[in-house]
């Protein structure tokens, strides 16, 4: 990571971000470049403003990972077309509203079904599973399978449908073309517009540590989500595999990846920002450092465990598994244990809130 000189001191970017004039782009460098002592400050500070503007609650999403199927090569993923070591699977669209059942028989209010670009979900296979899940357990459904035509995404949001996670993964331009080699940003862009004017809940987000990325950049994307509208905002650390063409790159710090959580938090105090399992998989308690600097959500994977270590984007993934009772239990009281309370029913963004305090 690169280092842009802040222009402006932390002080007066903190008093940037809450007396009412909002971040900047020099006040965002300012926050992500600061030392341990203003860390501190900049974690409170945003621990209270989650406090103030979503309570205590910590949303609970169920992850199904159901294929690894993947058309794309974007340098940074281990399940890229081009990996030929990855031992593919796919669950069966029975596999995947069973699945979301036993999410839903869990407690659980969402279900987030995450792939890679996998083209036999067809437009019409994917909207029979939704639509199998919406009538049968009436939970908000989240989709995390890339890009598709805008016909594709009402046909899904028609189907039942209510969120989309599609990250930016940089604004930089020329970032964006060194890392997908068969991608486009603005492409990209346009498809998280058309979600956007279709009524989803649009999630979007970045790595922190890529190869070439500054503070700079960071500060940009941040400031291009708020523009755009962003309502879910999931970040976590580059992670290097060895199966792609950044095996060598370092991968990215948690410190960083914690100040822009914090940072997110004060730029979208309605957010909804996950404790993302990159960020457990970098360090042990990452997730829960997190949920102390802003985060609100966390997704327990009920992807079957025979398949799991397979959707491997980086090494030693490490989830919150969310295939017994007996684990979602554990997990409740881990979240307790934070001083923490579990939300109940879909949790939807407080679109209707903005601007309230
Ligand atoms: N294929 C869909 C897409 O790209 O939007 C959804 C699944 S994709 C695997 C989900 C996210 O994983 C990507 O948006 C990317 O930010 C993240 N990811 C992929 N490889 C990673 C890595 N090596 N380290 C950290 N995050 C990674
Ligand atoms: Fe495919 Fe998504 Fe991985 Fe890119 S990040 S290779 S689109 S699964």
């Amino acid at each position: 990571m690169v280092s842009s000189s802040p222009t402006i001191s932390f002080d007066e970017a903190l008093a940037q971000a809450t007396d009412g004039r909002g971040l900047d782009e020099h006040g965002i460098i300012a926050l992500l470049d600061c030392g341990d002592a203003d860390s501190e400050r900049l974690f409170a500070t945003a621990d209270e403003v989650r406090r103030r503007f979503v309570g205590n609650d910590v949303h609970l999403r169920a992850l199904i990972e159901f294929s690894n199927h993947c058309r794309k090569n974007c340098d940074y993923c281990g399940i890229r077309a081009r990996n030929r070591n990855v031992s593919r699977y796919r669950l069966s669209p029975e596999e995947v509203v069973s699945t979301a059942r036993q999410a839903a028989d869990s407690g659980f209010g969402t279900v987030v079904l995450q792939s890679g670009e996998d083209a036999w979900f067809t437009r019409d296979r994917m909207a029979c599973i939704i639509r199998a899940i919406k009538t049968s357990t009436g939970m908000a459904i989240t989709l995390g399978v890339g890009e598709r035509d805008e016909g594709t995404y009402r046909a899904w949001r028609d189907a039942g449908a209510d969120r989309f996670l599609l990250r930016i993964e940089t604004t930089d331009p020329d970032l964006f073309r060194r890392l997908h080699p068969d991608d486009d940003l603005d492409a990209r862009k346009a498809c998280l517009v058309a979600l956007r004017d279709l009524g989803y809940q649009v999630g979007s987000g970045v790595m922190v540590g890529l190869p070439g990325q500054t503070l700079q950049t960071l500060a940009r994307d941040v400031i291009w989500m708020r523009d755009f509208g962003v309502e879910m905002i999931g970040i976590g650390p580059f992670l290097p595999h060895p199966e792609t063409p950044l095996a060598q790159a370092l991968p990215g710090t948690i410190n960083l990846t914690l100040r822009l959580v914090a940072t997110l938090r004060l730029v979208f105090p309605y957010g909804h920002i996950p404790a993302t399992t990159a960020m457990g998989s970098l360090l042990p308690g990452g997730r829960e450092r997190a949920l102390a600097v802003g985060a609100n959500v966390l997704m327990p994977n009920m992807t079957p465990r025979a398949i799991r270590d397979d959707y491997a984007l980086y090494p030693d993934k490490v989830g919150l598994d969310a295939t017994s009772d007996d684990r979602i239990d554990d997990l409740h009281n881990r979240i307790l244990a934070l001083g923490r309370t579990i939300a109940k029913g879909p949790g939807h963004v407080a679109r209707h809130c903005q601007g309230e305090s």
